[in-house]
């Protein structure tokens, strides 16, 4: 089967409005750009997505421990970031209808080096250098103003209460930074030793200047991020360790491994010592799903000197104290939500008739088990069937129960969601005692499975 790109990502989107993965945001209001809602299908897989980064970074490891900072916080940890500064993306805006376009992206996607870490002056060069060659998105004119580079935090009024708006407080732009200045707390009341992480999953925002790609490119967005904290001597062992780990993280949720790649970062920011992005390949291309960078000690030490609080270690046996240098992981939920969607995503031929499914690991899909009466009209079949749906329910999380249509549309529905199994409830079910059928969502294949079994089979596969 033949597709172009656009296609398959048109398909996708589709696929998640019709079966409750993802809406638009205030789509009865005309829509609002750069966020989106996650359906009762979306917020399973979601979780699904989070637990699994959760156990694979926290539970699983001795070393590393959770944290849950606020969404708010001082105004003079953007300060001491850097964020309130240099946290800016470069932007043109078109004379004709004033469309803003992200300048470092266009200039990519001719196959042009730029990134927001240029100064204005690099980019305008490079950008003027180019013009012929970039049209509006829009109304497809070229007549851009000078390229500027644009602050991309979200500003709040909270705690200001000022009429002018003086002093704002602003929407995080990034989890870490609530990592970076609770180091000392959990220090002092967990005494890890190093090396250690801490881990954070929560939201963030991004004044993202042109919002795209559905869900890669979000205005308000979640990230899972984990700063790993080292001796210096320490950090670029445990920097090649963290990449293996994340890689293998990422394999065990079931995406093929030659839709994921590495990808070094050409133009680094002066602290960094190194970074990486893991790529997938997204219907238009590969494109970045998560960075693992050694980030040395910029942020303690630029939270030292903001603070005035001294953000050491001190070691036990040398008594010598030092600022721990950070290695990170950091990548986006919505983002690996997308790319799970891309790798599931299958159309095949069952019954003479084209069929859409979502080929998930059965441990992340949304639903588990679909349990169905054959015929919905016979009490003695669907009493039989809610019996075992009951009894399923309580073992396995989240179970459906489904009378609606025939049983084809049924299996095409639980298909289009990713459910692995479905159970159905015949006349030898209940006539013969002859156990119920399971149907196998990739291959269709049905096997009938005692009812005392049953709860065991399912398990033993999910
Ligand atoms: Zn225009």
């Amino acid at each position: 089967m033949t597709e172009n790109k656009n296609d398959r990502m048109e398909k996708i989107v589709s696929l998640c409005k019709r079966r409750g993965f993802v809406y638009p945001s205030s789509e009865i209001y005309g829509g609002f750009a750069g966020v989106y809602d996650f359906g009762p299908m979306g917020v399973e897989l979601e979780n699904n997505l989070k637990t699994h980064w959760w156990k694979w970074m926290v539970h699983k490891r001795q070393d590393v421990v959770g944290l849950d900072s606020s969404i708010f916080m001082s105004p003079q940890i953007w300060e001491a970031s850097g964020h309130t500064k240099g946290f800016s993306d470069p932007m043109a805006e078109c004379k004709e209808c004033n469309t803003r376009i992200r300048v470092d992206k266009v200039l990519n996607d001719l196959g042009i080096f730029a990134d927001e870490k240029m100064s204005e002056e690099e980019i305008n060069k490079l950008f003027d250098e180019n013009k012929s060659k970039i049209k509006c998105p829009n109304c497809k004119k070229q007549n851009f103003t000078k390229v500027r580079k644009f602050n991309v935090l979200v500003k709040s009024n909270l705690g200001d209460f000022t009429e002018s708006n003086s002093s704002p407080s602003y929407l995080r732009g990034e989890t870490c930074q609530g990592i970076y200045v609770n180091f000392k707390n959990v220090l002092d009341s967990q005494h890890p030793k190093l090396p250690f992480g801490i881990a954070q999953i929560g939201k963030a925002f991004r004044n993202e200047i042109s919002a795209r790609q559905f869900l890669f490119r979000l205005r308000e967005f979640e990230q899972m991020e984990m700063e790993y904290f080292t001796r210096p001597k320490d950090e670029m062992g445990e920097y090649e360790k963290l990449k293996e780990y994340r890689w293998k993280a990422i394999l065990s949720l079931g995406i093929k491994e030659e839709n994921l790649r590495w990808k070094k970062h050409d133009n680094l920011v002066f602290y960094a010592k190194e970074a990486y992005d893991i790529e997938y390949n997204f219907p238009w291309g590969f494109d970045e799903l998560e960075g693992i960078h050694a980030r040395g000690n910029y942020d303690l030490t630029q939270h030292s000197s903001g603070s005035g609080k001294e953000l050491v270690y001190q070691d036990e046996e040398t008594n010598e104290k030092f600022i721990p240098h950070i290695v990170e992981s950091s990548g986006g939920v919505s983002r690996l939500f997308f790319a799970i969607l891309c790798d599931a995503y299958h159309e095949d031929e069952m019954g003479g008739e084209t069929r859409i499914l979502l080929k998930l690991k059965p441990s992340i899909a949304p639903i588990k088990v679909a349990v169905f009466p054959l015929l919905k009209n016979k009490p003695e079949l669907v009493n039989k069937a809610k019996e075992i749906f009951g009894l399923l329910n309580e073992e396995i999380q989240p179970v459906t129960f489904d009378d609606n249509g025939n049983i084809g549309k049924r299996y095409r529905r639980q298909d289009e969601i990713g459910t692995p199994f479905c159970v159905t409830i015949d006349f030898e079910t209940i006539e013969k005692d002859a156990g119920v059928t399971v149907r196998n969502r990739d291959t269709g294949e049905q096997e009938r499975v005692p009812v005392i079994e049953l709860v065991s089979y399912l398990k033993s596969k999910i």
